[in-house]
């Protein structure tokens, strides 16, 4: 077993968590780093649990991030089926094998009975436990309530005393109790197995070299070793990694933001930032820079540079991460990507080739839209802001205050003078020369020669063209919002005042 084989486990039971996306990607990047196989096996023996159409989302969505299997549900890699539910015929083998062996039993407690004692169980503030009165029936009385139909479920024997040593690459060895460990059960009444057992069934004939997952499964390290010395199997290397936790120091949970990856999908996170910042929480590269590609992080990653200490789950930092790889996009692409939030926004919608300014019913072309995306380009944190940014925009006309005008301490008539001059200059400027350039020379002529202040002549033009307190600069507003448009609006103002 010395292939380099490691595998992303989810169950589907919903959306794909961000501490899911963590443990996904560090699989990821040891599989990468070593050159081995990365295997997607879905674990679906909690049917109650299952959430329908969730298997095929949460493959989207790991596509959609660009993280590759090389074997799973639609491609096979001769270690299949990579579903549990259609690997349940394997696992009667195995539980057959440990009952042949005296090291699991069949259980035939009612659900009431298990109700009663953990009642009974916490009522003397003792721990839940399976009492195991079912451990030592005689093999005859075992048959003959198997033959009268009695529902059972399977148990592993657990040891009665010692500790059970287990090791983790991370945290070196652990130790626990075995009192504090319970027969627990590996085949539920409905013949499922638990998770427990068809995981470490499934780990071994997938031959896994190497488990990741995060630092929560740690209780059950020691039932999976368990159940590979119960084999005689030789277990794979564990790695548990950092619970990642809030800024409070709290677990992270769907009260106090986004935990599903679609979420942040949907709000315009790009998966080089997700994956970046993912790949931060609990591991951290040996040189100061932090903004890595896909690529750099293989590059670099080490098991051994793996934290124990929990991860702090910073959604600055992620905004800051994010605006950063918007940064580094053409504004091509940009506004390929883009597109769908204005459309989101309602300000946009795409008519075949066609774009339409929803809030005007004016026709767009794809240079303008361009423009409008290259204007929000180095204020953007996340794709769907870019609504907010852009939408004075598509508005017929902006909606402002008078008082916005004013800048400092000036008067309205200073104001109005300034703006009717800013008109005049812009008037002047011929259309097919309407650049940001040439706008910004006129403009800061004028400034010049009549000897006025940058604020008092930018700042009501600025205004009259946004009706924003913040935006881009005049002079790209300008360009974008064409000639006419922009004398439009400046005219709107100087009547405002
Ligand atoms: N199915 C488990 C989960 O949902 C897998 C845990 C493991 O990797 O062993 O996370």
């Amino acid at each position: 077993m010395s292939d380099v084989r490691l595998r992303f486990a989810p169950s589907p039971t919903g959306f794909l968590h961000i501490g899911s996306l963590r443990t996904v990607l560090f699989n990821y990047f040891i599989v990468k780093s070593l050159g081995g196989k990365f295997i997607l096996r879905i674990e679906d023996t909690d049917q109650k649990r299952e959430v329908s159409g969730s298997a095929e989302k949460l493959i989207e969505i790991l596509d959609w991030l660009g993280i590759k299997f090389d074997e799973g549900p639609n491609i096979d890699g001769g270690y299949g089926p990579y579903v549990q539910s259609q690997r349940r015929g394997i696992y009667d083998k195995y539980v057959k094998e440990l009952l042949a062996s005296g090291q699991a039993y069949h259980c035939f407690c009612t659900s009431e009975r298990l109700q009663k004692m953990k009642e009974d169980q916490a009522a003397e503030k003792l721990p839940p436990r399976y009492d195991r009165i079912c451990r030592d029936l005689k093999t005859e009385e075992v048959e003959k309530r198997i033959a009268n139909n009695e529902p059972f479920v399977i148990r592993q024997k657990m040891p009665l005393e010692g500790e059970v040593a287990v090791y983790d690459e991370l945290h070196g060895e652990i130790k626990f109790k075995v009192e504090n460990l319970e027969d627990h059960v590996l085949i539920k009444t409905d013949g499922m197995p638990t998770y427990q057992f068809a995981n470490v069934i499934d780990d071994h004939l997938m031959e896994i070299s190497h488990v990741v997952r995060g630092d929560e499964w740690i209780p059950s390290f020691p039932k999976n070793i368990l159940l590979y010395q119960a084999f005689g199997w030789q277990p794979p290397k564990y790695i548990h990694t950092p619970l990642i936790l809030n800024k409070e120091g709290g677990k992270l949970s769907k009260r106090q933001g986004d935990v599903a990856v679609e979420d942040y999908q949907a709000k315009g996170y790009l998966p080089e930032a997700l994956i970046n910042f993912c790949a931060l929480l609990g591991w951290h590269p040996k040189g100061e820079e932090e903004i890595l590609t896909l690529e750099e992080i293989i590059k670099e990653f080490k098991v051994s540079d793996i934290g124990i200490s929990p991860a702090v789950f910073d959604i600055e930092k992620l905004d800051y991460m994010n605006g950063m790889y918007i940064r580094k996009k053409s504004v091509d692409e940009l506004t390929e990507m883009a597109i769908p939030f204005l459309v989101k926004s309602n300000f946009l919608e795409v008519r075949g080739e066609d774009f339409i300014n929803n809030l005007t019913g004016e026709k767009l072309d794809l240079k303008f839209i361009k423009q409008v995306v290259a204007l929000a380009h180095d204020r953007l944190k996340k794709l769907s802001e870019i609504g907010e940014l852009s939408e004075f925009i598509f508005l017929k006309k902006p909606n402002y205050e008078k008082d916005l005008l004013i800048w400092k301490h000036n008067t309205e008539e200073k104001m109005k003078q300034n703006l009717i001059e800013v008109g005049e200059v812009l008037e002047h400027i011929p259309a097919e020369d309407w650049t940001k350039y040439s706008i910004e020379e006129a403009l800061f002529s004028h400034i010049k020669v009549k000897e006025l202040t940058v604020g008092e002549m930018l700042w009501p033009m600025r205004v009259a063209l946004t009706g924003r307190k913040a935006s881009p600069g005049p002079f790209e507003v300008a360009e974008v919002l064409g000639k006419n448009k922009s004398l439009e609006r400046i005219k709107v103002a100087i009547n405002k005042l």
